[in-house]
């Protein structure tokens, strides 16, 4: 009942949500954000355990308590944070522990020495801490030229930026009660991000660096905010709800997040080279029945072509490389993502089809990125429905074949013939480049960051 009861009132604060979207089908002019840095001030204990042996009256009462917090919590995350958030003191409930929720207060930002004020008053060393200055790189993102020139692919002229100060509230990587890190873990909800400096805190001599991490990751989120494309609702990460850049999910998630990773190649080499490494090796999500969830690599040279478009790293690889590949790339890729925007369901494929067809002149070029990024491995089906048919992409298909004929005839006489297919990527794939998945190394993002 208290399933049933939840299931509608998260269908209609969805409808809710879905309604106040704006309906805006072109780019705008400008993005403003408006910025709020939020300290917590105490952890509050909303609810309590209750014993197995407790009274029936107890039991109810624990189960009142709880529907009660959740529909306040529902209403907190889903329509306070996004449409009515206001400045002064609130709760902020947990997604981990139903019995909790923090007590912030949030100030409206108007200037970079404003926030540094608020800080360093949060601050025991009269010095700005290293979390702070990561929620600094994050503000600077925000507020940088790059960010404001992409208002060229968002239709909202408005985005909330919260910036969390976690002070002593988050100890470690591995705090369990409270989990500030997983409470205030970087998200999108479109009309806002959430940032804190729980995750970036500890990795000053990180690759990337925390502060490096909190800037790219604004950009990561922002990319969130101006994609329509529908989530998965059930399960879109798998059994975990965890996503790793080298793992295979499905091709529209790995579309949402390889287009927000694409989005953080573009302000940065460090990231563009993690992700980069990432196509080396995936891995794949399996569960046995009662059993943990559990990883297993995959060598992309032994993957489908489906399991690599189902990969965020071959997604953002493929965008990234289509930038730097294309003259005027980037401008190319923003147009074809922007006027896919009602294609809720899009994926990769939606995208390098209508780049064809907004651009065909430059059909080889696209064919052959994405060929080689894909180990050549798209059957004809997979080919026409990656590219569209078209007079230019039959005559690259055509090629395509000829040249792999020739090179298998080659191959069985002599490999002086062997047709070279020019390579238009820096992209390697390298057994000896493995990346490993472990859920809270400091260079992976191992939890949805939505
Ligand atoms: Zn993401």
């Amino acid at each position: 009942m208290k399933k049933y009861f939840k299931s509608i009132l998260f269908i209609l604060l969805m409808l809710a949500v879905f309604c106040f979207q704006p309906n805006k089908a072109m780019a705008v002019d400008e993005v403003e954000f408006g910025i709020y840095y939020q300290t917590i001030e105490e952890v509050v204990t909303i609810n309590e355990d209750v014993a197995e042996d407790a009274s029936l009256w107890d039991k109810a009462k624990h189960l009142g308590k709880s529907i009660i917090n959740w529909g306040k919590k529902t209403w907190e995350s889903e329509i306070t944070r996004n449409f009515t958030l206001g400045e002064g003191e609130s709760l902020w409930y947990s997604k981990t522990n139903s019995n909790i929720a923090y007590k912030v207060k949030r100030t409206k930002i108007t200037s970079e020495e404003q926030l540094k004020e608020l800080m360093l008053k949060n601050s025991s060393t009269g010095e700005l801490t290293y979390g702070q200055k990561c929620l600094l790189a994050s503000y600077k993102a925000a507020k940088s030229a790059s960010m404001e020139s992409r208002a060229d692919a968002s239709y909202r002229d408005n985005i909330k930026l919260i910036l969390t100060d976690t002070g002593d509230y988050a100890t470690g990587r591995n705090d369990t009660n409270p989990d500030v890190r997983t409470d205030f873990w970087p998200y999108s909800s479109g009309p806002t991000i959430s940032m804190s400096d729980a995750k970036y805190k500890y990795s000053e001599h990180s690759t990337p660096s925390g502060e490096e991490d909190a800037y790219t990751t604004t950009f990561h989120e922002y990319a969130h905010s101006m994609d329509r494309t529908f989530s998965l609702q059930l399960h879109p990460y798998g059994a975990d709800g965890k996503h790793y850049t080298t793992e295979v999910t499905t091709s529209r998630m790995a579309f949402i997040e390889g287009w927000a990773e694409y989005n953080e190649m573009l302000e940065s080499e460090v990231m563009a080279n993690e992700y980069k490494n990432a196509t080396a090796t995936l891995c794949y999500e399996s569960q046995g029945k009662g059993e943990p969830v559990k990883y297993s690599d995959l060598d992309p040279a032994d993957a489908t072509f489906e399991q690599l478009l189902a990969a965020e790293a071959y997604n953002c690889n493929a965008l990234f490389s289509l930038s730097q590949n294309l003259d005027n790339g980037l401008a190319k890729i923003t147009k074809a993502f922007t006027s896919t925007r009602w294609n809720l369901f899009r994926d990769l494929k939606t995208i390098v089809k209508k780049l064809i067809k907004q651009n065909p002149e430059d059909t080889e070029i696209i064919c052959k990125t994405i060929d080689e990024l894909f180990l050549g491995k798209m059957t004809e089906k997979e080919f026409y429905q990656m590219f569209g048919k078209t007079d230019e992409t039959k005559a690259y298909f055509e090629k395509r074949e000829a040249s792999k004929n020739g090179s298998e005839a080659s191959e069985s006489t002599s490999d002086d013939d062997k047709v070279e297919i020019e390579s238009t990527t820096d992209v390697t794939v390298s057994k000896d480049n493995k990346l490993t998945v472990e859920s809270e190394s400091e260079n992976d993002s191992p939890f949805d960051d939505n």
